[in-house]
């Protein structure tokens, strides 16, 4: 298993450290792989110029799963668009063709008081969000800012293919299949001819998967059934800018940005793992930083990469032994617990397992 390791920017070299650490615990369980670092982002911009440099280029397409900490930082904000640390995150989701991105959010029993829910809302909530990542408008041409009649406006193209749909669609009936046989489809079919045209491809690849339940929600309303009732979902399947928006939602439901793992998966599950959050710059260098996500981000890389299954929940066993045991660093203290900084955390999990 060859594992590209580029730690990026603010928190990202720590709590990467510390999802290295338990990754090298797991050699003695028989686990070989290799591990090579790389720059992407603000680091990246630092040492080369760019945000995503030919030699990462190399690195993570001769890998077979790429572990990402986060990128950016309010010293790059005034870089060019092309140099910005995010669009090296926009770079290489692209050049690796990951065009499936599964956020879980998964409220774990112990964190019932982080969420800004009621605990009867929130309680046992155990969501997939499938996200499309390399369409819509986020990549639609053309864009831009222009003038027309004498005054500036702004543009951008959504489109989707049926091949792009399709290709989404079926990794989330998959993912159904794996969970409890319900998948949701969200969109805004009733205003854009894009979003009827996801619809009608999901409705076509439904015929293929008769054991899964499928239904459909405009967007709107998954944005306030997400707050409503959350635990009416299980699997959610939706476009890039919708799926941007409720996955951040559907995480901020768990009230624990810290905790939460991402997989972003290309058509053979070569994948790009990383913590849904960014660089946390405020923290950064303090040794405050959750790594658990990161940990967890590893579990997944295990599963979906490697089919590690085993060795995947031996991780997720031990974050929640942690959180049995009453670690917590700030993000998710409450008085009473044992409070702990990013190597303690860290420390606390290797030793669970
Ligand atoms: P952020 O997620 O970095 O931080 C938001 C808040 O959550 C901050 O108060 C931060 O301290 C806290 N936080 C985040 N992760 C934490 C952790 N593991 N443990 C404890 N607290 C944590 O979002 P932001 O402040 O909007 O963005 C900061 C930088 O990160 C920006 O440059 C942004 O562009 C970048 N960013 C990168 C990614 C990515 O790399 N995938 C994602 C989002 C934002």
């Amino acid at each position: 298993m060859k594992i590209a390791v580029l730690a990026g920017d603010g928190i990202g070299p720590e709590i990467v450290a510390q999802a290295v650490q338990v990754l090298e615990a797991l050699r003695s369980d028989g686990l070989k792989f290799e591990l090579e670092s790389g720059l992407l982002g603000g680091c990246a911009v630092d040492a080369t110029g760019e945000p995503f440099p030919e030699a990462t280029r190399k690195l993570v397409a001769a890998a077979d799963a790429v572990l990402l900490g986060a990128v950016g930082g309010p010293q790059y904000d005034t870089l060019s668009r092309e140099q910005r640390p995010e669009r090296g995150l926009l770079a290489i989701r692209k050049a690796l063709n990951l065009f499936a991105n599964l956020r879980p959010a998964v409220l774990y029993p112990e964190l019932v008081n982080a969420s800004t829910l009621k605990p009867e809302v929130v309680a046992g909530l155990d969501i997939l969000i499938v996200r499309e990542l390399t369409g819509d408008i986020y990549f639609g041409e053309p864009r831009g800012i222009e003038w027309r009649n004498g005054q500036r406006v702004g543009f951008n193209t959504m489109i989707y293919s049926e091949v792009e749909i399709r290709r989404i669609a079926h990794v989330a009936f998959r993912a159904a299949r794996k969970r409890s046989h319900r998948l949701c489809s969200v969109d805004k079919m009733n205003v854009l001819e894009c979003t009827q045209l996801w619809r009608e491809v999901v409705v076509e690849t439904a015929v293929e998967y008769p054991d899964v339940e499928l239904s459909h929600m405009l967007v709107d309303n998954a944005a306030m059934q997400l707050v409503r009732n959350p635990r009416q979902f299980d699997v959610i399947v939706t476009g890039n800018m919708f799926g941007d928006i409720l996955s951040d939602e559907a995480s901020m439901l768990t009230g624990s940005i810290g905790m939460l793992p991402s997989a972003s998966l290309d058509d053979k599950n070569k994948g790009l793992y990383e913590p849904i959050h960014g660089s946390a710059p405020d923290i950064a260098g303090k040794d405050m930083a959750n790594p658990l996500a990161t940990i967890l981000s590893v579990a997944m890389m295990l599963r979906y990469t490697f089919s590690q299954e085993t060795a995947a929940a031996r991780i997720e066993d031990a974050v929640k032994k942690v959180l049995a045991q009453g670690y917590r660093t700030g993000d998710i203290y409450e008085s009473g617990m044992k409070k702990v900084g990013t190597t303690g955390m860290g420390g606390a999990v290797l030793a669970n397992l």
